[in-house]
């Protein structure tokens, strides 16, 4: 004669029940646990996809301003063109009254004189024109040259933010990521204390119930989705023989 485990015809129906029992329980308040853990680094996870979008914002904001002030010095280097070829018209203009002037003393009559007279002071009236011309553009050249200086000025502050902006968001991921690995060393705690099946059918809530794979039953109802629970359901969750899931959104429920 000898006694056996778990199966001996001798041990009381109750008993077995009991160890069950105490089995599921244990691995729901085990996943409670995980659950803490496996929360934080979901938050932690999307916050870390975030990241690099930042980083992107950032040096678009830049590169915004960056073309802003290409485009400046662009209009400058035109406005200095138009400039030149405007001194050019001038100075052409100006060698053409010379001539006229020098040509002047040779006409022979009146009448000529007059004409030529008049072809320099018409001349003259449009040289004059385009003088005040030149200086307008010239004090546009100018103001735009200075802004041109302060943009650059700017810019370059803009460069060193962007660059400090962009090594702080570094920094941040690195940090995530010191802390995610730590979370999955805690997670490592808990793991193998749960049967791999519920374990995985957990992981796999996690994963489609945004790291949410559990749901207290709160005031009869599952806190994951609000519902309100059959009172069956809350005695199945009560005696912990089973593992039972809201049928609403599938999460597995605990008291
Ligand atoms: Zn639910």
């Amino acid at each position: 004669m000898h006694e056996v485990s778990g199966s001996s015809p001798d041990t009381p129906i109750a008993l077995i029940k009991f160890l069950k029992m105490a089995g599921i329980k244990e691995q729901v308040a085990i996943l409670v646990q995980l659950q803490e853990i496996d929360k934080e680094i979901y938050i932690l996870r999307r916050i870390g996809e975030e990241k690099p979008k930042e980083i992107e914002k950032i040096r678009e904001a830049f590169q915004e301003k960056e073309k802003l002030f290409k485009e400046m010095e662009e209009s400058l280097k035109e406005k200095k063109i138009k400039l030149k070829e405007m001194e050019l018209e001038l100075r052409t203009k100006e060698e053409n009254v010379k001539k006229l002037q020098i040509q002047l003393y040779q006409v022979k009559t009146n009448k000529e004189y007059a004409s030529m007279q008049k072809e320099i002071a018409d001349l003259k009236a449009d040289n004059s024109l385009l003088e005040e011309e030149i200086i307008k553009e010239m004090e546009g050249v100018d103001s735009l040259e200075k802004e041109v200086e302060k943009e650059k000025i700017s810019l370059e502050d803009a460069r060193k933010k962007m660059e400090e902006e962009i090594a702080r968001v570094n920094k941040e991921i690195e940090e995530l990521k010191e802390k995610l690995k730590g979370l999955e060393n805690s997670r490592g705690e808990f793991t193998p204390r749960i049967d791999p099946p519920l374990l995985s059918r957990y992981e796999r809530l996690l994963e489609n119930k945004q790291g949410r794979a559990l749901a207290q039953i709160v005031k009869d109802s599952c806190s994951g989705c609000n519902m309100g629970l059959p009172p069956q359901v809350i005695n199945e969750v009560s005696m912990g023989e089973k593992i039972v899931t809201c049928e609403n959104c599938m999460r597995i429920l605990y008291i």
